[in-house]
């Protein structure tokens, strides 16, 4: 190596020595007689002396821009003002000599922690963004939890294998990327949304248990934390029941709090879809708070606290939901009329909110106080556990709509009371998934999960009459109101799977057509078999405390989709288009 020690090496106990340090040039401090560089590198910052005494070297120093790469010789010495935000604070180099081996243009933002850079221009000059340690850090954080992943997942015997990327469509629901063929024009490959259908062959093959940490490619319009391009720990185990995989990934995920974090993680708690729904109205519970649905009418429940008493927004719905915010009761007319318009914002679409204050002389006010008396509110409070000191806040409608209005209002009023700390963890198992959704639009069943999810077997029955009432074998793992991962206990019996397709609006040829392999490999003694999906970049921002899965992606792609720094997607050259027996019409 050109250098003897890293930037992030030495300490006091290494006065004296003499060493060779490389790196970058950060911040530099000229005050005539003596002269300090920041000497940066990915290990960390290493405070560079020159002295007037030495005239030749501190003239080289006083050259040096921001971002010059260098080696600098000389001693270790005690620093007289120590710094003890980093490291290597107690020391520096006295410099004897320096050597510059690369100039740098002025980059175009402040490689520091704080950077005057905006996205666009961070990404443009990634490689640039990269160099902050914020930036680094999460990307050691991502390697950290895939090296975790891996130990984890061979102690329990699992194989990793790769699976191809140039594939033919999964049914995961959403739009491929495709790759056109040059040596079968017309053709194409698809890029995969998942393993899905190679890691069940890997079961047939009776590889018993197989992960691997992959890309998976899915050309949805991009949301925020979206990437087309985006990281599963993908897996599947033959031989098990839904309690096995449970079990096994949970393992995976306290390992991982454990190794990483070092949070001993309690046993997940499970919740059943229809709890989800009903208690907060998502099957991604944000369970860092309490603050649950209370129905004060609903059509699963006997008790109608609302109806008959004149209020005729409440009389002419099916849906009346209540949550208390503890504590909240204080709030004003100014935030509660503050906290109406954002229920009614386009975005949630509430026709308005009704409050109940719970007072501390034991009464209540509320804004429906004409069509209700203190004994009605006196139950709806004890309905939503409310008590003195406390709001409660209604929403009311069609079953579904109401429901995911409270959530979004729920989760609302989660951040104002502070509740969504991000270094607090709540995880769980949402299970019992219906299998099938009906489409309105179009006219038929979808798969909730994948078309290759085992209905739960009490439930098969229905499958000729009410395919809405089946529950799935299929699960969820959830953290802080995100879905981290989710799978299903796998159909291995080639005639239900028939079904399935056919349920599903397939025709048999289509379905031949499109899945003919498996099927086909389900006749060659397929063991009982299932699996899940981590999203990767998720978990790791999750880990991080981060919102956004960009900082933990290397080189992601921006909101349209586009890397800035290559440019990409672009244009390819007709002679490109022609081999590909392609025409372009834009
Ligand atoms: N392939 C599924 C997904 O990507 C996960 C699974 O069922 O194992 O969501």
């Amino acid at each position: 190596m050109l250098r003897t020690h890293t930037c992030g090496e030495l300490r006091l106990s290494d006065k004296g020595k003499t060493v060779t340090l490389t790196g970058w040039v950060g911040k530099v401090r000229d005050k005539g007689a003596l002269l300090w560089i920041d000497l940066r590198d990915r290990y960390g910052i290493t405070q560079l002396l020159f002295e007037d005494k030495n005239k030749e070297t501190i003239e080289i120093a006083r050259s040096f821009g921001r971002e010059y790469v260098i080696l600098a010789e000389g001693e270790v010495i005690e620093r007289v003002s120590k710094n003890d935000k980093i490291a290597t604070g107690e020391v520096e180099i006295r410099v004897s000599s320096v050597k510059l081996l690369n100039a740098a243009k002025l980059p175009p933002f402040l490689i520091e922690d704080e950077t005057d850079g905006g996205e666009e221009l961070r990404m443009k000059y990634r490689y640039l963004d990269l160099r902050r340690n914020p930036v680094r850090q999460s990307l050691e954080l991502r390697h950290k939890m895939a090296q975790e992943v891996r130990k984890y997942l061979d102690s329990q015997n699992f194989l990793e294998v790769e699976t191809p990327v140039l594939i033919k469509s999964t049914p995961e629901g959403a739009r491929d990327f495709v790759v056109p063929s040059r040596m079968n024009p017309g053709e194409f490959y698809a890029l995969p949304q998942s393993p899905q259908t190679f890691k069940q062959l890997l079961m047939v093959s009776g590889f018993d248990r197989y992960f691997q940490i992959v890309k998976c490619f899915r050309d949805e319009d991009l949301r925020a934390d979206r990437q087309p391009e985006f990281t599963q720990i993908d897996c599947e185990m033959s031989f098990v029941t839904q309690e096995d995989i449970l079990q096994t990934f949970e393992g995976l995920i306290r390992h991982l709090f454990k190794f990483v974090k070092d949070i001993e993680l309690p046993a997940l708690p499970r919740m059943t879809f229809a709890d989800a729904a009903k208690y907060y109205g998502s099957d991604k519970p944000d369970t860092r708070f309490e603050m649950k649905f209370a129905e004060l009418k609903s059509p699963s429940e006997s008790e109608d606290l609302v109806s008959g008493k004149g209020f005729n927004v409440f009389d002419s719905v099916p849906m009346v939901i209540a949550i208390t915010a503890k504590g909240a009761g204080e709030y004003t007319r100014k935030q509660i009329d503050e906290l109406t318009e954002w229920v009614k914002r386009p975005q949630i679409g509430a026709k308005g909110l009704i409050y109940v204050k719970c007072e501390q002389d034991g009464t209540f006010k509320s804004s429906v106080d004409k069509f209700y008396g203190q004994e009605d509110l006196a139950k709806w409070a004890a309905k939503a556990g409310a008590t003195k000191g406390d709001l409660i806040l209604v929403l009311s409608g069609e079953v579904n709509t109401a429901r995911k209005q409270m959530n979004e209002l729920r989760l609302e009023m989660g951040t104002r009371l502070g509740l969504r700390d991000k270094n607090t963890y709540s995880c769980l198992w949402v299970v019992d998934f219906p299998m099938v959704e009906y489409g309105e639009e179009e006219k038929r069943w979808f798969a909730m999960h994948h078309p290759f999810t085992e209905p739960n077997p009490e439930d098969e029955h229905f499958l000729d009459t009410d395919p809405g009432q089946i529950r799935a074998n299929a699960y969820d793992m959830v953290i802080n109101g995100g879905e981290v991962g989710g799978g299903s206990i796998r159909i291995f019996n080639k005639d239900l799977q028939a079904k399935i397709f056919t349920l599903l609006g397939f025709s048999d040829e289509e379905a031949k057509k499109q899945f003919g392999f498996l099927m086909e490999a389900f006749e060659f003694g397929a063991p009982p078999h299932g699996g899940l999906a981590f999203g990767f970049d998720r978990l790791c921002s999750l880990f991080g405390g981060a919102e956004i899965i960009r900082d933990f992606i290397a080189f992601p792609k921006n909101t349209s989709g586009r890397d800035v720094m290559i440019d990409s997607p672009s244009t390819i050259n007709p002679a490109q288009l022609d081999e590909l027996k392609i025409s372009v019409k834009v």
